[in-house]
């Protein structure tokens, strides 16, 4: 079944989303099936992706994941081939793979912007289990493994939060790790007078601090980046954009192709069918 989806605002998006487009991805697919075998190579893409790479997943037998279910998304990929392509988060892939026991040294970064293998040897290809788009989420890339020792230093004591799409220097540092809903689960469930310094959105931390004042919430980096892609939907637009469709004028409206939406659904039902 098809349904409308209205984007408030066209210009709003996700900067990481567009760190990888289908042709860069299809390329790199074409390189790699030169130098292993693509058949056993697993592409999984982090739902922040554009619909076309979704279904560029799907056509091919992969899957999405989140950041709650990427572990089992993984786990579930490598039961059934040997290898994966993750993107277009890095440190989400690297942070997920880590955990799983995978090395390091079978993570392979792949630049898009390199002339041959994502800037990588044919032998770091053949030997890797997870090759890692190079793409991140600037606003989580702004915590640094200094922030949370500073922190550490300040308030002895104080639990470190973070989202996978840190670095993994700053995972590594964290008590806790975990999606949005994990943070917001770990908050809701810890005695009052918790100390916690969290590293993702800043809103996200902003609203924790508010609906729990019997905790102490510190926002994990003395720098903001704003995720200025996805506040351009804001009140106003949103208004806008239920104004025009209630009165049958609907602004905003996403088109998918019908094969695109095809095959991009495919590897949402597989996600949505992981445990
Ligand atoms: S914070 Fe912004 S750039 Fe980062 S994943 Fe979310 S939408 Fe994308």
């Amino acid at each position: 079944e098809r349904v409308t989806v209205i984007l408030p605002d066209m210009a709003a998006g996700c900067s990481m989303a567009d760190m990888a487009d289908l042709d860069q991805v299809e390329d790199c697919w074409e390189q790699l099936s030169e130098v292993i075998d693509t058949e056993d190579l697993m592409p999984v893409t982090y739902v922040n992706s554009a619909a076309s790479l979704k279904a560029f997943c799907g056509r091919r037998g992969g899957i999405v994941c989140t950041s709650s279910n990427a572990r089992s998304v993984l786990e579930w990929a490598f039961a059934r081939r040997r290898r994966v392509l993750f993107f277009p988060d890095q440190h989400l892939g690297r942070n997920t793979a880590l955990d799983m026991g995978i090395r390091l040294d079978a993570m392979p970064v792949w630049n898009p912007h390199a002339d041959w293998l994502g800037g990588n040897t044919p032998e770091a290809i053949r030997q890797s289990r997870v090759i890692l788009w190079q793409g991140h989420c600037s606003v989580h890339q702004v915590f640094r493994p200094e922030h949370v020792q500073r922190f550490r230093q300040q308030y002895p004591g104080i639990k470190i939060l973070v989202h996978p799409e840190c670095m993994m220097e700053v995972v590594a540092q964290a008590d806790v790790k975990g999606s949005t809903a994990a943070i917001i689960k770990a908050v809701e469930q810890a005695p009052p007078g918790t100390r916690w310094a969290i590293g993702t959105e800043l809103h996200l931390v902003n609203r924790l601090k508010q609906e729990h004042p019997e905790q102490e919430i510190h926002f994990l980096s003395p720098v903001v980046c704003m995720c200025a892609t996805m506040y351009r939907i804001d009140l106003a637009h949103l208004c806008w954009a239920l104004e025009n469709l209630a009165a049958g004028t609907p602004v905003g409206v996403i088109r998918v192709d019908d094969q695109t939406a095809h095959y991009a659904l495919e590897a949402l039902q597989r996600m949505l069918e992981v445990k």
